[in-house]
């Protein structure tokens, strides 16, 4: 397979005979602050070995220019051995010494070395993202993770910058107007985990410290990076407080002292992702800097992502997967341990199940069921796979399982199991068997046939009760009915598995709330199995199944506890219980079974109660969606006046300056549709409407701004004000969103050019053009782009970065034009481009897939 995307079993045969010594990579990035460079030098020295002299390889390399080669002296031509992608590599010796000098490119789109330009002071700002394979757009390597060797960085940058990298730097030479960086030799690590980051950032250090068991002290310097312009809303003694809480709970786990020396974390502009694991030098996206108020849902949100990278030190970092199908190895335990962490780390962040059972499981559900889903353990035959499996299944599914496993094995088998796999697998690379053999020896269960249930087959298994109940209301006979998930495998028969659940019976109290009177845990294997317990008890309000979010699963209800839920939802006393109810009734509403204007209902009723921020987030956003996908369209316009109305109540009753106000404030941005509440946003702006205790501070005001920018109701010299009053990168963001979700044909045609006709704009400002063009109320205005849209995608992904193609893929589909012509459309397409890339088909799948759910959830709501 030629060109830009590396299969796994070139991989497997370059790691057949090479093993690497060492690299040295030397960056000039002095030419960075002037716009018209865009280009920098990059020199790679690759000492490696191979063990069959004579054969030949590649490195891979993404560079504009590549200005020479050498490869034991002896010189290569560019011209002959550089294919854009690749430098062939011929007649190799037993040692080796490969130089590369090539003009790599500053990124736009996030992936290699990202270059920003601060708006607000016209700072320039540095940084690298490879996750999974674009450390070759910065210099020449072995691009694939169990290629591991130690890497030494050497920076040239201007004088008044700083540099980080893995390591610490060792020197700072000083010449004149510019200054070059000398960094320590890292350890053993994979060529993705790789990190710089240079610019004029703002510092905040701190160190933790403890005593280890043979004695001796164990010192890490901390420090936290932000730019220069959002200094004045860095939390950093937050940030590193969690960092501490962190670093304490995971060496009292792991038994592993940290293996990297120092941990920077560096927030930083445009990032595509939430944060990467780079060992001693993190990077996260820059908008976990909070300009202005929000809610305790984003501060537990950023602790969880903390912590989350901090466990890949260990669980990713320290231990590799070999190659990309085992991408979950680290991501769904570092996504276990984000949650698991909170707790244990004693952080203020009590919540941290509420929210993995009401978010993290709903972005698995809604993946698992799409028919591009995969196993746990996934195939990955190459790149563009890999880019694409960065997903719900790996992350949000895998983490529910490892949450399961606990609970299988045990807390103490399961830490034990772990500590084993850290201490024989450091500075390595493994597979699945690895894992599940030191888990093995701890726990001295077999984990085979949980594996193959569990890891190696795909789809969600739905959970109901079915109650047969006497004349005196007691009842009979309560059973599990268990549904196949989609795989019918050996190890999953009919798509059935075993799951650990509790069964909870809730009944009213005196005082009306929904409290639990029974609890039964048990095993549910088959496809239906009998709870014998409940046999001869009264039959209680509300039967849930799956109660303290034990399995994965889809909770279903019998009609009675259905019927509790409709009229008493928010009564459920119990946090977690709650949130599984809402979760589960939002599954029936994208299931079908439950029409998109019964889901509004509970909303409108019950919202108000609910205690959890995150939970009432998740609830706007899930009614927003019912209303604009899955409500009948002769019902949508009401169904949406509906919500508006309840936002509007809803915050003028929140308690004044608290988070709910907030929330149901950024909610009435997003409903407001007629005129009433429209003017009441635009009092708001100008200072001549108030709500007591709601500061309508910088973010609050674009929200704002957006909504009277879709209804058509700002001006452009309204929105060009409001941005030179907020001339940052945050504001250039909105300012663009707002116009492109303007309700006239030319902001749209401009929003669609501004993507697809130049790749001038940079990854953040793709992303504002997209949100700004789809608004739900201007379905007829966009239209004309849908079959538009399929005649270009081959076009898209041929000519844009994967991560930029992805983008345009996903977020240009025509999701609001919900007609089976459009449903005939995609399938046209798909029918018709068979050989197109398997990536882009996957995507194109998944929107279609979506589709059909909106259909199907329409005429749900129609019937
Ligand atoms: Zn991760």
């Amino acid at each position: 397979m030629p060109g830009k995307n590396l299969s796994r079993e070139e991989a497997r045969q370059r790691a057949d005979i090479l093993e690497v010594d060492g690299y040295r990579v030397h960056l000039d990035v002095t030419s960075a602050p002037d716009p018209a460079a865009a280009t920098f030098r990059s020199s790679t020295t690759i000492r490696f070995r191979c063990s069959r002299p004579g054969s030949a390889t590649f490195v891979d390399l993404l560079a504009p220019a590549v200005r020479s080669v050498r490869l034991n002296g002896r010189a290569l031509d560019p011209a002959e051995v550089f294919d854009g992608a690749r430098v062939a590599l011929d007649d190799l010796a037993a040692e080796n010494v490969l130089e590369v000098e090539a003009d790599c490119a500053y990124s736009r789109t996030g992936e290699g070395l990202h270059r920003f330009t601060d708006p607000a002071d016209g700072e320039t700002y540095l940084y690298t993202h490879y996750e999974p394979a674009d450390a070759r757009r910065v210099f020449a390597d072995f691009e694939q993770p169990d290629l591991k060797a130690p890497f030494t960085f050497s920076v040239t940058a201007p004088a008044a910058w700083d540099v980080w990298s893995n390591a610490v730097h060792e020197r700072i030479g000083d010449e004149g107007a510019a200054r070059t960086w000398e960094f320590a030799p890292t350890r053993p690590i994979s060529t993705y985990l790789t990190a710089v980051v240079a610019g004029p950032y703002h510092v905040e250090r701190d160190h933790y410290s403890r005593e280890l068991p043979d004695g001796s002290t164990l010192e890490i310097p901390l420090s936290a990076l932000c730019r220069k312009s959002l200094a004045r809303y860095f939390d950093a003694d937050e940030i590193l407080g969690v960092t501490k809480q962190g670093l304490e709970y995971f060496h009292d786990e792991f038994d592993y002292p940290y293996p990297f020396g120092k941990y920077d974390q560096a927030f930083v502009p445009e990032y595509n992702i939430g944060a990467m694991e780079n060992p001693g030098c993190v990077t996260f996206r820059e908008e976990f800097i909070f300009r202005s108020k929000v809610t305790e849902a984003a501060y537990e949100g950023r602790a969880n992502v903390i912590l989350h990278e901090m466990a890949h030190m260990w669980f990713g970092d320290l231990v590799t997967m070999r190659w990309w199908d085992d991408l979950w190895l680290k991501e769904s335990f570092a996504d276990f341990m984000g949650s698991y962490a909170l707790l244990g780390a004693k952080t203020r962040f009590h919540s941290a199940w509420i929210t993995f059972a009401n978010q993290r499981k709903a972005w698995a559900y809604r993946q698992d069921q799409f028919p591009t889903t995969h196993p746990i353990t996934a195939d990955i035959r190459d790149l563009e796979d890999a880019k694409l499996n960065f997903d719900g299944i790996t992350y949000a599914k895998g983490a529910s399982v490892l949450k399961q496993l606990v609970a299988y094995v045990g807390r103490d088998a399961f830490f034990e199991g772990a500590r084993r796999y850290f201490k024989r697998h450091a500075y390595g690379n493994t597979v699945l068997g690895d894992l599940l053999g030191a888990l093995e020896e701890t726990s001295g269960r077999d984990l085979t046939a949980w594996a193959g249930a569990w890891l190696q087959t795909a789809g969600v298994n739905a959970l109901t009760p079915q109650l047969t109940v006497d004349a005196e209301g007691r009842i009979t006979e309560l059973v599990v009915l268990q549904d196949g998930a989609a795989g019918d495998t050996a190890s999953a028969p009919g798509g059935l598995r075993p799951h650990r659940v509790a069964v909870g019976c809730y009944e009213r109290d005196s005082d009306g709330a929904l409290v639990r009177t029974d609890r039964i845990e048990l095993d549910v294997t088959g496809a239906r199995t009998v709870v014998p317990e409940l046999a001869g008890r009264p039959r209680p309000a509300l039967v849930l199944v799956n109660d303290d979010d034990l399995t994965y699963c889809k909770i279903r209800f019998d009609s009675e506890s259905l019927e509790t839920l409709r009229t008493g939802l928010g009564d459920i006393a119990d946090g977690l219980a709650r949130a599984l109810a809402w979760s589960a009734v939002w599954n029936l509403t994208r299931d079908a079974l439950m029409p998109a204007r019964d889901y509004v209902a509970l909303v409108l009723r019950f919202a108000g109660q609910e205690s959890n921020i995150g939970v009432l987030q998740s609830l706007h956003q899930q009614a927003k969606g019912a209303v604009d996908l899955y409500a009948d369209p002769q019902w949508r316009a009401e169904g949406g006046r509906l919500l508006a109305e309840g936002a509007l109540r809803e915050l003028r009753a929140a308690e004044p300056g608290g988070d709910h106000q907030l929330a149901w404030a950024r909610f009435l941005a997003q409903t407001a549709n007629g005129s009433e509440h429209l003017r009441l946003v635009r009092g708001l702006l100008a200072g001549t409407a108030r709500i007591d205790g709601l500061a309508v501070d910088q973010e609050l005001r674009w929200s704002f701004w957006l909504a009277l920018a879709a209804a058509g109701e700002a001006t452009e010299q309204e929105l060009a004000a409001e941005l030179a009053a907020d001339n940052t990168a945050s504001g250039r963001r909105q300012h663009t969103q707002c116009l492109a979700a303007r309700p006239t044909a030319e902001a749209k045609a401009a929003a669609w050019s501004a993507v697809l006709d130049s790749d001038e704009l940079p990854n953040a400002l793709v992303e504002a053009q997209i949100a700004g063009f789809g608004q739900a109320g201007q379905r007829e205005l966009t239209a004309p782009y849908a079959q538009r849209y399929f005649e270009l995608l081959e076009r898209v992904w041929a000519e844009r970065t994967i991560e930029i193609a992805m983008r345009i893929v996903g977020g240009f589909f025509p999701r609001l034009q919900i007609t089976p012509q459009t449903l005939a459309a995609a399938d046209d397409w798909l029918t018709g481009h068979p050989e197109a890339a398997p990536a882009l088909r996957r995507l194109v799948l998944e929107c279609r897939d979506d589709l059909a759910r909106a259909l199907r959830a329409q005429a749900c709501d129609g019937a």
